[in-house]
């Protein structure tokens, strides 16, 4: 069987951790007693873990034209990710997460975007052929949302699914993005910051489910963290466990879930049973450390699951 083709038009920003002991407060200088670099950004997430399980990926992204722009592509082409539509671009630099951490885990966030800013329809026109031959294209939300929609568009026409993961939280999204998302895919966070109502139990996310839905969302996937998913489609809902783990670190947990969704409904699985396994395979993300460090790799897991 051939591996099964996705497109993932989104971002790529590297990440820069420093721990330190507390965090500092404005104008002071701390020193850190670590700093590690990982690679990040939603739709290169999505597409590592997709092509970590066997699917054959294009990424459709912009890095700058910069030290970490190269780095990222290398880093790319190692995980076997097509990177033709990957662009390089002058005078802007590769999006960024600037990350420190203190001893008890707290954490401030600086993301420069950077080149992700600036992926525009035009270059979703230079991947057409990419999206109109997958079996499913995947967007999230740190690339415009112009750029998305031209993305989502272009599947829907060629009749290619859309799974869409309207992360980071945003309290709009326009009317048609739902129209053009067969499976939305939210946390309960964005979930709740969408509907404007608390989505902490499976009975809450139904209810949210059922909202976007009667926006135009053929169906949704709502995430739960340590209690799996549910998944609300025009016939049924299904509360989905995840499985009982130890969780060590849970970054990345939700884009190990759309990466791995999007790789066993190309391979033609239902979204039940996609989302069943997206669950397992999220959680095993979970039990070790990092982001894209913790996503497993097909050979590494057991027959039943890929
Ligand atoms: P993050 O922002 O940390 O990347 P997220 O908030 O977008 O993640 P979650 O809903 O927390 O996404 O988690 C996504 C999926 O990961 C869950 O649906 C579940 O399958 C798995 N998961 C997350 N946390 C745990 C856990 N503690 N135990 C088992 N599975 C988990």
């Amino acid at each position: 069987m051939s591996p099964p083709k996705i497109c993932v038009v989104g971002s790529a920003n590297l990440d820069l951790n420093t721990y330190t002991n507390r965090l500092p407060v404005p104008g002071e200088t701390l020193h850190a007693h670590r700093f590690t670099m990982g690679y990040g950004g939603k739709g290169a997430n999505q597409a590592v873990m997709a092509a970590r399980l066997g699917a054959d990926v294009v990424l459709v992204a912009r890095v700058g034209n910069d030290l970490f722009g190269r780095d990222m592509l290398a880093h790319l082409r190692t995980e076997g990710i097509d990177t033709r539509r990957v662009t390089s671009t002058d005078g802007v630099p590769t999006g960024t997460a600037v990350i420190t951490v203190d001893d008890a885990g707290r954490n401030t966030i600086a993301v420069t975007p950077g080149a992700n800013g600036l992926l525009a329809p035009a270059d979703v026109d230079a991947a057409r052929s990419a999206i109109e031959s997958a079996r499913v294209l995947v967007c999230q939300q740190e690339v415009p949302i112009e750029t998305n929609l031209a993305a989502m568009r272009l599947a829907v026409e060629a009749g290619v699914p859309v799974v869409f993961n309207p992360a980071p939280a945003s309290t709009t999204i326009p009317a048609e993005a739902y129209r053009l998302s067969t499976v939305f895919c939210p946390n309960e966070h964005e979930a709740a910051v969408l509907t404007g109502k608390p989505v902490e139990s499976p009975e809450e996310a139904e209810a949210a489910a059922r909202e976007l839905m009667a926006r135009g969302a053929h169906n949704v996937v709502v995430t739960l963290g340590a209690r799996g998913c549910v998944v609300v489609t025009a016939r049924d809902v299904t509360a989905l466990p995840a499985p009982a783990v130890e969780a060590v670190d849970t970054t990345g947990a939700g884009d190990a879930f759309i990466g791995s969704l999007a790789f066993f409904l190309a391979r033609g699985d239902d979204l039940m049973t996609a989302a069943q396994r997206a669950n397992r395979i999220a959680a095993i993300s979970v039990q070790s450390p990092g982001t894209q460090t913790s996503f497993p790799r097909a050979a590494d897991l057991p027959a039943d699951l890929v």
